[in-house]
């Protein structure tokens, strides 16, 4: 009996220093939330396989993302495909909630759902939302936006205005297209909802103090309402992902804290393009995107919170083809230094064709569209234990707003 009650008293003392402990770890209070459009594992590996190649050695050269301390996965399947789209995948990891394919922040019966970005805004932290592509496309929007159609931009974009977020960037309005456009602009919109714009890095530094919300877009008016260009057909002066991360802190970043959404949407767009270049360079550019946050991780660790994932794999890529265990990345080097030597890449790109690249290489595609497999999710930072192992989709900004004491 005796013996017994030690137990007792002793495992006791082992759960409240393991509950004290635990509640001793910090709150996130600088929360970044990466969303690589169809990163899956075999993408980081690609981009880890290139790295390795450039350094002439046989492996695999870690990324800054990869290197993080906690790793999980996460599945993805939407609420009627075991293949998700992004905008049914945006809606999970932004609400908490799954949807059919082609809805956004709605649940199939088109009932409104919250993003957690409300949630942590009305707990009053400022939000940003950035994307390589256009804001008003389907990850972005999923945190600020509801519709039955994601194709109906505009109104999307309309509901961007209404949100209230401090900060926005990448590239411009799609919903420019829609011939209500026209009638009410929705640069005007934003405008009047006390949103003041700013094109190119050097405008947002101009402008930065003149108003409580921002919105960046490209310098060159003529590529304003498009996604960012591609790392390969990047010219000087446009506007980087990586740029527009830092922008966005400097503009958030306050004693309270923020919450800042970075999608880095062009890995998807190369991977449904069988791009093997593309996809590699797009996973890189992103990955320059999160040194950004990690660099600011480093000055506040406690504090700060990075988690990365993707809301589906696209392309079915290998690291191999057909039979032999051998790939070679380096063509895809002489491609890139093409690209630096000033040659025109979209013609470089009609010499070898895509496909016809990733046979030398050695890579295999499955598909030009989505593939179901589940995704990896990497964090460092504050309360990141939280998303070790295998998780849902859906359970990502559950996580998120409980490591920064947001009730969901
Ligand atoms: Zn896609």
């Amino acid at each position: 009996m005796r013996r017994h009650l030690s137990f007792v008293l002793l495992a006791a003392i082992c759960v409240s220093v393991l509950a004290s402990c635990c509640h001793n770890e910090k709150k996130a209070k600088y929360v970044f939330y990466f969303i690589g459009d169809g990163m899956g594992f075999s993408h980081v590996s690609l981009a880890e396989g290139y790295l390795a190649t450039k350094e002439g050695k046989i492996g695999n050269s870690p990324l800054c993302f990869s290197q993080f301390p906690v790793m999980g996965m996460a599945t993805s399947y939407s609420a009627n495909r075991y293949i998700t789209c992004s905008s049914a995948a945006g809606t999970a990891l932004a609400t908490g909630a799954k949807t059919n394919n082609g809805m956004l922040g709605v649940t199939p019966d088109t009932v409104e759902l919250t993003a957690i970005s409300y949630k942590i805004h009305n707990a009053g932290f400022p939000i940003g939302i950035t994307t390589s592509v256009t804001i008003d496309h389907a990850t972005p929007a999923s945190f600020y936006a509801n519709s039955a159609a994601r194709s109906d931009y505009y109104s999307i974009a309309r509901q961007l205005s209404e949100s209230g977020f401090e900060f926005f960037g990448g590239g411009g309005f799609y919903g420019v297209k829609d011939k209500r456009h026209a009638e009410k602009s929705l640069y005007d919109i934003a405008v009047e909802a006390g949103y003041e714009f700013a094109y190119g890095v050097e405008d947002y530094k101009a402008k930065k103090g003149n108003s409580e919300k921002m919105i960046l877009f490209q310098a060159e008016e003529a590529k304003r309402n498009n996604d960012l260009p591609y790392v390969a057909e990047r010219v000087e002066g446009d506007l980087q992902l990586p740029q527009v991360v830092e922008a966005a802190i400097d503009f958030l970043n306050n004693e309270k804290g923020f919450f800042l959404m970075v999608e880095g949407g062009k890995i998807d767009w190369a991977a449904h393009s069988n791009d093997l270049q593309g996809t590699i360079l797009e996973t890189l550019d992103f990955d320059q995107a999160i040194q950004v946050a990690y660099n600011f991780y480093l000055q506040h660790p406690e504090e700060t919170l990075i988690v990365v994932t993707a809301d589906h794999e696209t392309g079915g890529v290998t690291l191999g083809r057909g039979k032999g265990y051998v790939y070679d990345l380096s063509v895809v080097n002489e491609g890139n230094k093409v690209a630096q030597e000033g040659t025109d890449v979209s013609n470089y790109m009609q010499d070898i064709s895509r496909d016809s690249l990733s046979v030398v290489a050695k890579i295999g595609w499955t598909s030009t569209s989505h593939t179901g497999g589940a995704v990896p999710v990497f964090a460092v930072g504050a309360q990141s234990g939280l998303f070790a192992g295998r998780q849902d989709n859906t359970d990502i900004p559950k996580k998120i707003c409980k490591a920064m004491g947001v009730e969901f």
